[in-house]
């Protein structure tokens, strides 16, 4: 029977291949009994326990050789599990005390834990929970004397279905049988998605235990960029998907191409391509795109999913990462921004009736200078691992610029009387993304090193549309004439006084407007790092000539629908970006 199944694309890719149903052993609940020797049976919990370790030593080393040293950390944490006291010495302590069995003891002081894990708000200590299943399961496995059957009955070609996937499951997955995983839960953002998008195995997350009905052997066509599974697809959507992974696959290959190439129009003019990353992990993704810059850290999340400020030491491990890992290419790094949707609980800062109007980013920075300094500190000592630009958000006013520049001027000396090393001529720019900002640009151009715009708060704030509300999204409209006509104001009043422009706003990866940004002359585009290859593809095949005619068209056109037809039509034949 033909069955649709809907969940979160997690990987992008298409797959077509039989359904393999693996039940995972954390399914496995054990009956409780008692030992007769229950030193016997705390030392065969513990050869399980010490076979674990094994197991995990030996996968993350090959996850550091197959993907990296930042995706074997998850491993590095799950070993760390194997030597907590609150999880094995308490199930030892158990066995001993009561002559209860192994297999029962795991099962409940781990479930325990990850009920407790579960519930909590903070998304590091959930994805705990995973860890502690991932680890509590292998254990298991051990214990019952069916490790390593886990994958084993794979056929030579399936997409996986599961449950869940663990991220140790993910990273063993044989991928010259798997063409593609769907799973019940999952997000995103957990682990196994995260190490799926770096293994380039399509994946779909979160589809719901409806997967359960898929019968093993099942022809399933997965396409995992639109999060759709079809079981027993009838024979013309087999033929359709078929025509669409062919394209998909020679779009991907043709695409790999432009991924050393340097970003030139068709007739030789350079624009950079810089990545916008916010956890230490993205810089890999960013390289591996072919991105030439990090064109916005967003630093703020160094300082979510935890419950204190990240100190100066832990700041500055992560930038010195980040600028050695570019390895010179430029780092431009913001300051935080948080406020409007991005909380930070333990700050406790007063409820506003307008977050995204109120002290937002370097607003709340100038009023904590304790938060500021730190920051600046850490930023100033990574200097001199790479080619850093720091930049400030939220800027309304050239006082708050000045202002800011001021304090990171007095970072600097103070470090430098403290004989800290800073690197020379370190950049320091804004972001535009208030109107007023943007309006009185030519005022701001004489006091940065650059600008990036931020077109996702420049946006909202000059339609009066909120960025997150469905409601208003009508409003939303990059190419509007008059956000088009800020963004040429400000590159105007940067090329006056001789600074760079970039954009760092979604808008900077959208097909539709990259060609007219480009005729306006904006120097650097920064994105997520999926865009980077696309946009190199599109400006190198147009001419600089080109550009300027996209820019000019679209200047003379009234209605955003209008431009974004007219940039269709001419760059890809009408076609939907
Ligand atoms: C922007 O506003 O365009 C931007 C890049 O910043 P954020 O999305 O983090 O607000
Ligand atoms: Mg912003």
């Amino acid at each position: 029977m033909r069955q649709t199944f809907k969940g979160i694309g997690a990987s992008p890719g298409l797959a077509i291949a039989p359904a393999f149903i693996w039940k995972t052993e954390e399914a496995y609940i054990p009956q409780e009994s008692r030992v007769e020797d229950r030193e016997a049976e705390a030392s065969r919990f513990q050869a399980a326990v010490d076979q674990a370790r094994v197991d995990l030593e030996a996968i993350r080393k090959s996850t550091e050789e197959k993907l990296g040293a930042d995706k074997a950390e998850i491993f590095e944490g799950h070993l760390l599990i194997l030597e907590d006291p609150d999880l094995i010495d308490a199930i030892l302590e158990n066995v001993r005390e009561t002559g209860i069995n192994a297999e029962f003891a795991l099962h409940e002081t781990s479930q325990s834990f990850i009920r407790m894990l579960e519930e909590m708000d903070d998304e590091l200590l959930r994805e705990r929970a995973v860890d502690i299943k991932d680890v509590s399961g292998r254990i298991m496995r051990h214990l019952r004397g069916v490790a390593g059957s886990d994958l084993s009955a794979m056929p030579d070609e399936c997409v996986l279905v599961a449950e869940d996937l663990t991220p140790s499951d993910t990273a063993q997955l044989d991928l010259n049988k798997v063409r593609g995983f769907i799973t019940e839960v999952g997000s995103r953002t957990s682990h196994s998605a995260i190490m799926a998008r770096s293994l380039d195995v399509p994946a779909i997350v979160g589809a719901g235990v409806g997967l359960r009905s898929i019968q093993p052997g099942t022809l399933v066509v997965m396409d995992a960029t639109e999060g759709v599974l079809l079981a027993e697809p009838a024979a013309e959507e087999l033929t359709a998907y078929r025509e669409k992974k062919t394209a998909y696959d020679r779009r991907k290959a043709e695409l790999a191409l432009w991924k050393d190439k340097e970003t030139l129009s068709s007739d030789g003019r350079h624009v950079e391509l810089a990545a916008n990353i916010g956890k230490l992990e993205d810089v890999q993704k960013a390289l591996d795109n072919g991105a030439e810059a990090i064109g916005l850290f967003r630093t703020e999340f160094l300082y979510m999913g935890r419950t204190e400020l990240p100190t100066e030491e832990e700041q500055y491990n992560s930038y010195k990462f980040v600028l050695e890992k570019m390895d010179g290419k430029p780092v431009v790094i913001r300051t935080l921004d948080i406020g409007g949707d991005k909380e930070l609980p333990y700050l406790n800062l007063p409820k506003e009736s307008n977050p995204f109007l109120g002290q937002r980013a370097l607003r709340l920075c100038l009023e904590r200078p304790d938060l500021f300094r730190t920051q600046l500190r850490a930023l100033l000592r990574a200097s001199r691992y790479g080619n850093l630009k720091i930049m400030f958000p939220m800027i309304a006013i050239v006082e708050e610029f000045l202002e800011a520049k001021r304090i990171l001027e007095e970072e600097k000396r103070k470090l430098l009387a403290e004989g800290v090393e800073v690197a020379e001529g370190i950049e320091v720019g804004m972001m535009i993304e208030v109107p007023a900002a943007a309006v009185s640009a030519d005022l701001f151009a004489k006091e940065v090193d650059f600008f990036s715009i931020g077109t996702n708060d420049l946006i909202q704030y000059t339609m009066a549309a909120d960025r997150m509300n469905e409601t208003v999204a009508y409003l939303y409209q990059p190419c509007h004439p008059s956000v088009l006509r800020l963004i040429r104001m400000v590159i105007e009043a940067a090329n006056r006084e001789g600074k760079w422009v970039g954009m760092c706003g979604e808008m900077a990866g959208d097909q539709t407007a990259i060609p007219i940004l480009l005729g306006l002359g904006l120097h650097e585009f920064s994105m997520s790092a999926g865009s980077i290859l696309p946009a190199r593809e599109l400006i190198g095949r147009l001419s600089h000539e080109e550009w300027r005619g996209f820019s000019r068209e679209a200047m003379s056109l009234t209605r955003q629908d209008a431009i974004q037809q007219y940039v269709r039509e001419h760059t890809l034949g009408g076609q939907p970006a």
